[in-house]
């Protein structure tokens, strides 16, 4: 047996490691220093943020995407001998170093495309928290991963139970996956209460700590559709085989159900660190200071159905889903517009969906997409997305 002490540390790099999951990781890594090393950070914007975390950490390399930045950046940190680099390309690029062994993937939306393709390609263990990549290119990251043996390790939490359910199942039929949703800070509103709901109400999230993005998310239950898409192409599901339930407390984190009917569940306190860290260390398991789960304390657990009238943008994701081809890229494009029009008081919580209804309904579908056709359809959702917003802007004032 080989001590601890004498195992290489992994090597990791954090692609957004200045947002709610980059830095929970880097908590999870500052807790086992004998297991990994921060090889390389990666920011949007966050330049502050960033300088602290690389002179904490140390890494080989930091990139930050707004070049605006680099100087800024750079000067900073001239003390220290880590290269410093600017641009999303340079992103693309860091994830290949040789001694990289894992890439989390944990910034925000479409910009995470890309950089999966490159980590991929450099046949890097990829623990992707960035549901956006899925969703906008399933068929193309599997494509991919199968071509050069690459592995995928989900770091959203729902894919981690079910993903923890299937260890030891290998060959064995899934009948179905239940996927557990909070219900988010307006699960009990009716539509009347949602219409006035506020930018400061959504970002109030019950359960989770989490960025803003994926807190409005999961208040619209967008978070919850895209999840859907997540889990059809990380477990190879049917449509018809992937439900979602309302769980408020966020104890399970998610089900599977197996063809003799029998249903493992994975819970927890919910806490993102523990699906980072089971990414990290997987196929092992190891110590954590997190909280223990004190079922006394948790007391009743409750289930209840997702109400696609109130949250239609549920119902939106699975018709993306089921009409395939470009069509979830659609939804996420007309998503990441109408979130960031609502973080911007341009649009209200309800008419989100109405700008991705017509999004969906404005763009040329295309059954097969190539690459250029998953870019393409990106920037045509976008316009078109940003045309609905700028229609009801007019209509309301
Ligand atoms: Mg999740």
């Amino acid at each position: 047996m080989t001590e601890v002490g004498e195992l290489k540390k992994k090597q990791i790099a954090i692609l957004g490691s200045t947002g709610s999951i980059g830095t929970q990781a880097l908590q999870v890594i500052e807790e086992h220093p004998e297991r990994y090393e921060v090889y390389a950070l990666t920011a949007n914007g966050k330049v502050d943020k960033l300088i602290a975390q690389a002179r904490k950490f140390q890494p080989e390399a930091v990139v930050i995407a707004d070049k605006n930045k680099y100087n800024l950046l750079k000067d900073a940190l001239n003390d220290l001998p880590i290269k410093v680099y600017a641009g999303a390309e340079a992103i693309c690029q860091i994830v290949e170093s040789q001694p990289i062994d894992i890439v989390l993937i944990a910034m925000v939306g479409y910009a995470g495309l890309q950089p999966v393709m490159s980590a991929i390609r450099a046949h890097k263990v990829i623990a992707l928290a960035n549901k956006e990549t899925l969703v906008v290119a399933g068929d193309l990251i599997n494509e991919l991963t199968l071509q050069h043996h690459a592995t995928i390790l989900p770091v959203d939490s729902e894919h981690s139970a079910i993903f923890q359910c299937l260890a030891g199942e290998m060959g064995n039929n899934i009948e179905k996956v239940i996927l557990t949703a909070s219900g988010g800070p307006f699960r009990t509103y009716t539509l009347e209460q949602l219409q006035s709901v506020t930018k400061v109400c959504a970002l109030q999230h019950p359960n989770w700590k989490m960025g803003a993005k994926v807190t409005i998310d999961s208040a619209s239950m967008m978070n919850k559709g895209f999840e859907v898409i997540e889990a059809k192409w990380l477990f190879g599901l049917k449509p018809e085989q992937i439900d979602v339930v309302v769980h408020p407390q966020s104890v399970i984190h998610s089900m599977v159900q197996f063809e003799d009917g029998s249903i493992k569940a994975q819970l927890g306190v919910p806490d993102m660190r523990l699906p980072i860290q089971y990414a990290f260390s997987y196929p092992d398991r190891q110590s954590s200071s997190f909280e223990r789960l004190d079922f006394i304390k948790c007391g009743t657990l409750t289930f209840e159905q997702p109400d696609t009238t109130r949250f239609r943008n549920l119902a939106l994701a699975y018709e993306a889903m089921a009409l395939g081809g470009n069509m979830p890229c659609v939804v996420n494009a007309a998503n990441e517009v109408a979130v960031s029009a609502f973080l911007c008081d341009e649009v209200s919580f309800l008419a989100m969906s109405d700008v991705i209804e017509k999004t969906m309904n404005k763009v040329s579908y295309i059954k097969k997409p190539s690459y250029d056709d998953y870019v393409a359809t990106n920037a045509e959702a976008v316009r078109i997305a940003k045309e609905q917003i700028y229609n009801i802007q007019l209509i309301e004032n």
